[in-house]
């Protein structure tokens, strides 16, 4: 079935139209857009990781969430923008154009449904900026839209306490925490025997990158033929499992205090793309 990682109770395209428009509290109704993408991730990884943890993150967090936190996914994208991957073949990759053009297209589709809860719950860390650029966008065109773009990775979870400090600082792709995600949500694609380290060297220039990191554009060839960008080779399945129950908790707490937050609607003299029809209020209210 279509829902894949996502509950189907929380999957809002198997409701029918008449169901969505009759649905209570729309306004305060999370809706969360993941955001994959189809690339490379060395030789023992499958190509559609991104999207298989952004599913499978945040269709755990919902699994968790109690009845009266209302939030609904939406089908994940996963085609994203992987041009810095598009050296090595299963590599699907849209321009940064057409994906602002895709996401935008949705956010505005998810407001004409009534809905003014957006998340964005990125797995894909080549296109955070065009999900930033498409949030800001649909906020300029609607006074009263709280899009939140975020990577799904990026809560508090227990794989800082599994890796290396070399990890921490210069792990960037298919490294540790990729690949013990994969194991606990898709173990049968996963090719440990294949799975080598590969880290780039510390970028030579101190002020422009404290961490070492590279500061300029890259592609993932610059860093050697394998397509790594970390090390792989201790990560278990438990620490997996440890990682997509830590991090789906945080999610959970996230969502629900988003449900929560509440748009206060001021009336001032704007207009058009200065639109402003609110602010968002300092302290969360219980949600109802
Ligand atoms: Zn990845």
């Amino acid at each position: 079935m279509l829902h894949g990682y996502i509950p189907p109770h929380r999957f809002l395209p198997y409701l029918s139209w008449t169901e969505i428009a009759a649905l209570p509290d729309r306004e305060n109704t999370v809706i969360v857009l993941p955001c994959g993408a189809i690339e490379q991730h060395g030789p023992h990884l499958p190509c559609s990781v991104d999207s298989v943890i952004a599913s499978g993150v945040m269709g755990r967090a919902l699994e968790k969430l109690p009845a009266e936190v209302r939030a609904f996914a939406l089908p994940t994208i996963t085609y994203g923008k992987s041009e810095e991957h598009l050296h090595f073949p299963g590599t699907m990759t849209l321009t940064g154009t057409t994906l602002l053009s895709t996401v935008t297209e949705i956010g505005e589709s998810v407001y004409r449904a009534g809905f003014r809860k957006l998340l964005f719950a990125n797995g894909h860390g080549g296109q955070p900026q065009v999900l930033e650029m498409a949030a800001r966008e649909l906020r300029l065109r609607h006074g009263d839209f709280v899009v939140v773009p975020h990577g799904v990775s990026r809560l508090p979870n227990a794989s800082s306490k599994q890796i290396s400090e070399q990890e921490k600082r210069l792990s960037m792709h298919a490294g540790h925490s990729e690949t013990a995600l994969m194991l606990a949500l898709a173990p049968d694609t996963v090719r440990m025997e294949r799975a080598a380290a590969n880290f780039p060297p510390p970028f030579p220039i101190k002020l422009l990158s404290a961490d070492g990191r590279p500061a300029c554009a890259w592609t993932a060839r610059d860093f050697g033929p394998s397509g790594v960008i970390g090390d792989p080779t201790s990560a278990t399945r438990e620490q997996g499992i440890e990682i997509l129950e830590t991090l789906s908790d945080s999610w959970a707490q996230a969502l629900t205090e988003l449900h929560a937050l509440r748009w206060v609607v001021r009336d001032e003299p704007t207009w058009e793309r200065g639109h402003q029809q609110g602010f968002i209020q300092q302290s969360f209210v219980a949600a109802a």
